[in-house]
């Protein structure tokens, strides 16, 4: 079932009298692809609840619309949408059994849809079978872990053969190493199942790791929507290439002249067609090589090796971090008692941004060894990928 977003915008009254109303989503358009697994990724606040409340009928947008395949589904109440929906904190009933909790959703159904007491718990028996908690159905839920009881919230989601199923940061309650298990799962099961997911969360680890596509938001609006890696390697603004990627993208202060870009005084790349100006300049840790003849000077702070990398901490006045952090092979011999380090970059690990709108400065790539063409342009960045 695709699910469309038009023009979806929710604005929330003031509550004081001369206080700002808040527009908390704000013209959200969005084709989600039937079958497929969404991550809706922003940091705290940025209007991805109130998204998915309005896709699962439970807030009313201010204005636009939603549509389940062809079927406009915005003035729907949330029982006629067909959408199973699990929160951050499993909201199981705690003096019901496992089962119990599952089959409650079953026996809201009336008329045609009603079902016998064998198909209901068949159905119980499949969902739980397809979560792995069908050995715990007799338990309460406060002998089960965190995660179990996890399992038996999307169980319960998924009992109604929902059409769609939003998932609002389903693992922020569990500890690193369950989290990472039960979004393996989470994975599996929507592969399986094959409904289309809206998986919400502010982790660009989790998002990236588990989604088909992200859609990354900031204040209500869209920045960039696009397959995890694509917006990795291609973002659209400095919002969304500071947000992507452990560790983050280094951020300096930087100025193109005569087709040089600068980081000090350190011209440190060719980057052809930009016209001179003062850029922010984003260099992901891998998109430096370490070079003793490199242009880019740093002053070494630390040398973490880390079994398959390198990682390299320095200093330079233009970043605009207290250190830069730099990934490189193992192979490299870094001098970890030096003064200074040096690097050649990457120029398709590096990013220049316009100083005021933040947005991405495309340039040309010249014969860069790594590159398979003499020639290619970066950023394909257009707002093709970018929600208007
Ligand atoms: P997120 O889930 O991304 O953290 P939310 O969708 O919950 O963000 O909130 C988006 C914005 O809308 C925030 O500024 C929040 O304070 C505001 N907001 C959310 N719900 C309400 C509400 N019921 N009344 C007023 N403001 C709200
Ligand atoms: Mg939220």
């Amino acid at each position: 079932m695709k699910v469309v977003l038009q023009d979806l915008t929710k604005i929330f009254p003031s509550r004081s009298k001369n206080g700002q109303e808040v527009i908390a989503v704000n013209k959200f358009n969005f084709e989600i692809p039937d079958g497929k697994l969404i991550g809706l990724l922003g940091p705290s606040g940025c209007g991805k609840s109130t998204t998915l409340y309005m896709i699962c009928g439970l807030q009313k947008p201010t204005s636009g619309s939603i549509f389940f395949g062809d079927d406009d589904v915005t003035e729907l109440s949330p029982e006629n949408r067909g959408v199973g929906l699990v929160f951050q904190n499993y909201a199981l009933y705690p003096h019901m059994t496992v089962k119990q909790n599952i089959l409650f959703p079953l026996q809201n159904f009336k008329g045609k849809d009603k079902l016998t007491k064998s198909e209901m718990l068949e159905r119980a028996y499949n969902v739980a079978k397809l979560v792995q908690i069908d050995d715990l159905m007799e338990r309460k839920p406060h002998e089960l872990s965190g995660g179990q009881q996890q399992r038996v919230a999307i169980a319960r989601a998924l009992v109604k053969m929902p059409r769609v199923l939003l998932l609002d940061e389903p693992l922020s309650n569990l500890d690193a190493r369950l989290r990472l298990q039960t979004r393996e799962e989470i994975k599996r099961i929507q592969r399986e199942t094959g409904i289309t997911t809206v998986f919400v969360t502010h982790d660009q680890e989790e998002a990236m790791s588990i989604s088909d596509m992200i859609v990354v938001m900031k204040l209500g609006v869209v920045q960039q929507i696009g397959q995890p890696q694509e917006v990795y390697d291609d973002p659209v603004n400095l919002f969304v290439a500071k947000f992507l990627g452990t560790p983050p993208i280094n951020v300096f202060e930087g100025k193109v002249e005569k087709g040089k870009l600068y980081l000090g005084d350190d011209a440190v790349m060719d980057v052809v067609g930009v016209d001179d100006q003062d850029v922010y300049v984003g260099i992901r840790p891998e998109g430096f090589i370490y070079n003793k003849d490199g242009a880019l000077r740093c002053s070494l702070r630390n040398v973490e090796v880390m079994g398959r990398d390198v990682s390299i901490v320095s200093e330079n006045t233009a970043s605009l971090n207290p250190t830069v952090r730099s990934i490189v092979d193992a192979d490299n011999k870094v001098d970890a008692t030096a003064q200074e380090v040096r690097f050649t970059l990457k120029p398709h690990k590096t990013f220049l941004f316009n100083k005021e709108t933040e947005e991405r400065i495309g340039f040309e790539i010249k014969s860069v060894k790594e590159e398979t063409t003499a020639t290619k342009k970066v950023s394909k960045a257009t707002k093709s990928k970018t929600a208007k």
